[in-house]
């Protein structure tokens, strides 16, 4: 994922996880899965976690991260914990496989500093929420170990007030009552979690085979239809492009685009998601406007490089945003279905990946 134009920081009460710190657990967990459910109907948001996990050696000690507003509990294996402290909770003496349960309260932030942001549109009342993990706001909304060398399986479930959608890192259904259940989304990061929620309106969807894309945007912003449809059927055509440049297939079944409103940064993407800042709707409008096309291309390719691969640590987060930048199409324009491509071929020295330089065809 990125994040252009965020600025985020702590509320000077959570304790980083260290770079010796990730190395010790990403030693020491295996096999993470994360059953969240995120009940957004409720106020304040509340959320329950299940994460199941093997330990490599058992009767050994780590920490997971909780930073809920209110937490009730959280056990261990049935025994229950003390509360969190710095963001953390103590888990002493693991077993081969572990049992993790907690539930609380999420805080409500906004401004720069992600979580669950909640907006009220303007013109007609309506709520919507966006709940991120991005770059470490995860703990905020359930209870996670929370670093790019941990993979897991994550299991959403939402409980949405009537009339909204829900859209998130795997394919969802309304169960009819307003709870949205999301099939499992493997090879994920805690930090990658995302659930953009309210009355959101499709606006584009893609066609026939393949990965179905779909373009989502808040009712009072339908006068810009026919340039968020471009700027959908341009992702569409990046992400065949990556396909056929990568010869690696997209990693997800589904990509929706949301365009949030007040969001922080200028565009992210996640897997199974992009979200779009409405600042970028009146450059848009121009179909000849090339730095539209670069930044969906780029969030685009993050499906490839940030979400299937991606760094062990921050210090190579570059890495990611150089070859999402690097793999994009020359041209994504509707009459060339991407046929130009940058670049062809790379190789691995050490822990780098080196890019060959640009090859136009
Ligand atoms: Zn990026």
């Amino acid at each position: 994922m990125c994040w252009a134009g965020l600025a985020c920081g702590h509320n000077g009460q959570v304790l980083s996880v260290t770079e010796g710190e990730a190395q010790e657990r990403a030693e020491l967990l295996a096999d993470i899965g994360y059953d969240v459910f995120l009940d957004l109907a409720a106020t304040p948001a509340s959320s329950q976690t299940r994460v199941r996990f093997r330990c490599r050696r058992p009767g050994a000690d780590t920490f997971a991260q909780l930073d809920l507003a209110a937490t009730s509990e959280v056990r261990l294996n049935g025994q229950l914990l003390p509360p969190p402290d710095g963001g953390r909770v103590r888990l002493a003496g693991l077993a081969a496989e572990n049992v993790l349960v907690a539930d609380g309260v999420i805080a409500d932030v906004g401004g720069m500093d992600p979580g669950l942001i909640r907006f009220t549109d303007p013109a007609d009342g309506a709520s919507y929420v966006l709940a991120d993990g991005f770059p470490d706001q995860a703990a905020r909304l359930f209870y996670c170990f929370d670093q790019p060398s941990l993979p897991c399986a994550v299991t959403l479930t939402v409980r949405v007030p009537p009339g909204w959608q829900c859209l998130g890192n795997g394919q969802a259904r309304d169960g009819g009552d307003g709870v949205w259940r999301f099939g499992t989304v493997t090879g994920m990061r805690p930090y990658l979690f995302t659930v953009c929620a309210g009355p959101y309106q499709q606006v584009w969807a893609s066609g026939g085979h393949g990965v179905s894309v779909r373009a989502w945007r808040r009712p009072a912003l339908r006068q810009w239809d026919e340039a968020l449809g471009r700027f959908a059927e341009t992702a569409a055509r990046a992400l065949r492009h990556y396909e056929r440049a990568l010869g690696t297939p997209c990693p997800y079944p589904g990509y929706d685009i949301v365009f949030v409103p007040e969001l922080t940064g200028l565009a992210g993407s996640a897997p199974g998601l992009m979200f779009v800042s409405e600042t970028l709707l009146a450059r848009m409008a121009d179909p000849d406007d090339e730095f539209v096309t670069v930044v969906c291309a780029h969030e685009v390719a993050h499906l490839w490089f940030g979400s299937l691969v991606t760094m062990r640590w921050w210090d190579d987060l570059w890495l990611d945003e150089a070859l999402a930048t690097y793999l994009r199409p020359c041209r994504l324009h509707p009459a060339s279905d991407a046929h130009g491509v940058c670049v062809t071929t790379w190789v691995r020295t050490g822990d780098v990946l080196a890019v060959n330089p640009v090859v136009p065809v």
